[in-house]
């Protein structure tokens, strides 16, 4: 078996430069978490605000670490999640971008979000149908406390390897898109959350610039 940092070299080598690495714990143990770091890691994904919490202060002499939240966020966690997380990955409604916009106003954060897209339609994700994007980019390039970085996506699960390229490939062209529009702040989205332990080759083929990775750097977990 190889060691965490092993696993973390080898993964490296495989990622472009531009690409960030994120290493997602969910349900993995500080102890490991300290391995991780050790071996360079700085990026952290949780998709739990409790889960998250407890870790953070076990790892507070880890300053330098910055946290990404993951899951589904409800909206009586938004503020806790604004305090503990620099990244927002999982911005999946109009309505939790202006209430994450309203509450960073009032206490004055900029955290970086991503909008979640479903590219195909999954009853099992939450997230924006791109033509609900579409109509609701007007808004959301209102919420001028947020930083809204760019579109993270997660395929639906059993879809054969060229449908995950093709969903990874319209999240990337959808990007381009919106780039091209005149909007004041979503004209600097750039990056592009897709890529986890099953798909991050191919999601790096399709331009990602952010993968999340957990099971393939941790080993597996209880359950999802
Ligand atoms: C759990 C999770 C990951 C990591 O998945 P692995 O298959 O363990 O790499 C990535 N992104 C999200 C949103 C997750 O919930």
């Amino acid at each position: 078996m190889m060691t965490i940092a092993e696993e973390i070299s080898q993964i490296r080598q495989n990622l472009p430069n531009n690409v960030r690495l994120i290493a997602v714990t969910k349900q993995v143990p500080v102890e490991a978490m300290r391995f991780a770091y050790a071996a360079g890691i700085r990026d952290f994904g949780e998709s739990r605000v409790q889960e998250a919490q407890a870790k953070q202060e076990q790892l507070a002499d880890l300053t330098d670490i910055t946290w990404h939240f993951i899951g589904r966020l409800q909206s009586n966690k938004a503020k806790k999640a604004l305090e503990l997380f620099q990244w927002i990955h999982s911005v999946d409604s109009l309505k939790l971008a202006q209430q994450l916009d309203k509450l960073a106003q009032e206490n004055h954060y900029r955290p970086q979000v991503c909008l979640q897209v479903k590219i195909e339609s999954d009853p099992q994700k939450t997230g924006w149908t791109v033509p609900q994007l579409w109509l609701d980019l007007p808004n959301l390039d209102r919420c001028e406390n947020l930083q809204i970085c760019g579109l993270m996506t997660i395929p639906p699960v059993g879809l054969n390897e060229s449908e995950v390229k093709s969903v990874f490939d319209r999240t990337n062209a959808l990007l381009k898109e919106i780039q091209t529009k005149n909007w004041t702040s979503l004209q600097q989205m750039q990056q592009l959350s897709m890529g986890m332990s099953g798909d991050y080759k191919i999601a790096i083929a399709s331009g990602s610039t952010m993968v999340r990775l957990g099971r393939i750097l941790f080993g597996p977990r209880r359950s999802q």
